[in-house]
């Protein structure tokens, strides 16, 4: 329960801290809340010699509209999410998401920037960037470059992130006013990882689906869109047909880990009835 030994930098911008991480190589990591990364330290599943903490850079925090993107700083904390008026006036769905990762004190110093760079198939906030079409801004020694979060996940603790990158900022399109929205969560118990989750965004128009995405959080070894079951659901008033329709379109494609949250049978299956679950209640809130 002891890390190995490292040192450790605090850079007060991000040019600082991308030349440190460039000129350290391999073995040095950013470090942003430690939630993640501290723990696999401490279990030497990750022993990196140095540290770079990106808490010294005044930039990198905070939440800000610009046009109809949120634009939220990778080191804004789950907590100041939950506190946020502009998140919960348009991006509601992260708030509820938030309030169901860890405990307060995760919360406290976990953020979203660690959340999505980490990787972690089992990390709540990358599968609502997929369902919110959002990007990454990643700033390295080559620039700036935005990535779509469709883009940036290419297996478990392997994303689009090059050597010396840091995640800035992530932007989200603001979804359209009245949407309606739901994050349902499968876990053995309170602070648990999920067994199973899904998120959804979808509009209503006529008592019909307009539009609709769903993501899933835990059933591969990346986020999943679960573009086939969004398509099950558009044009109708999720009557219990399309509703199946779309829970049999969604478990098609997850291939989640046999491990002890369950074998990959019951993940399978309960990752369908979470879709069912939130597709119910997000329709429920949408004006
Ligand atoms: C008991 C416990 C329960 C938890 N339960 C959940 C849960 O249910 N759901 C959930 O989603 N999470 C859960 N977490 C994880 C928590 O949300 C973490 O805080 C989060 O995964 C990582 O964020 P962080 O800021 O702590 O990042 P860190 O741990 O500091 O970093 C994680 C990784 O991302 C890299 N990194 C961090 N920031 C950046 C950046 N800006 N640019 C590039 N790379 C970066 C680091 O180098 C490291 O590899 C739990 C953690 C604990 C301890």
């Amino acid at each position: 329960m002891i890390p190995g030994s490292f040192s450790y930098h605090r850079p007060t911008s991000v040019a600082d801290a991308i030349k440190l991480l460039a000129d350290l190589g391999d073995e040095a990591r950013p470090l942003a809340g430690g939630h993640s990364l501290v723990p696999m330290m401490k279990l030497r599943l990750a022993t990196p010699g140095h540290l770079v903490d990106l808490h010294g850079i005044a930039g990198l925090k905070g939440i800000r509209r610009d046009g109809n993107q949120v634009v939220i700083g990778a080191m804004t904390t789950q907590h100041e999410l939950l506190g946020s008026d502009e998140i919960a006036k348009s991006l509601p769905i992260l708030q509820e998401a938030a309030a169901l990762i860890a405990d307060p004190q995760v919360r406290y110093r976990g953020t979203i920037g660690g959340n999505v760079a980490n990787g972690d198939p089992g990390n709540d906030m990358p599968a609502l960037m997929l369902t919110l079409s959002a990007s990454y801004r990643l700033e390295g020694p080559g620039g700036a470059r935005d990535v779509a979060a469709s883009e940036f996940y290419q297996g478990a603790y392997f994303t689009a992130l090059e050597p010396g990158e840091i995640l800035t900022s992530v932007s989200i399109p603001a979804p359209a006013s009245g949407h309606g929205h739901a994050y349902e969560k499968l876990k053995r118990k309170v602070g648990d990882y999920a067994t199973a989750a899904a998120a959804v965004v979808l509009t209503v128009s006529g008592g019909k689906v307009a539009s609709c995405a769903i993501g899933l959080t835990n059933l591969h070894e990346t986020p999943l869109l679960a573009t086939d079951a969004a398509k099950a659901v558009i044009g109708t008033s999720l009557d219990a047909a399309s509703l199946k329709k779309a829970a049999s379109a969604a478990e098609a494609i997850m291939s989640p880990a046999s491990d002890a949250r369950g074998p990959v049978e019951y993940r399978k299956h309960v990752g369908g009835i979470m879709v069912v679950r939130a597709l119910q209640r997000a329709f429920g809130r949408a004006k």
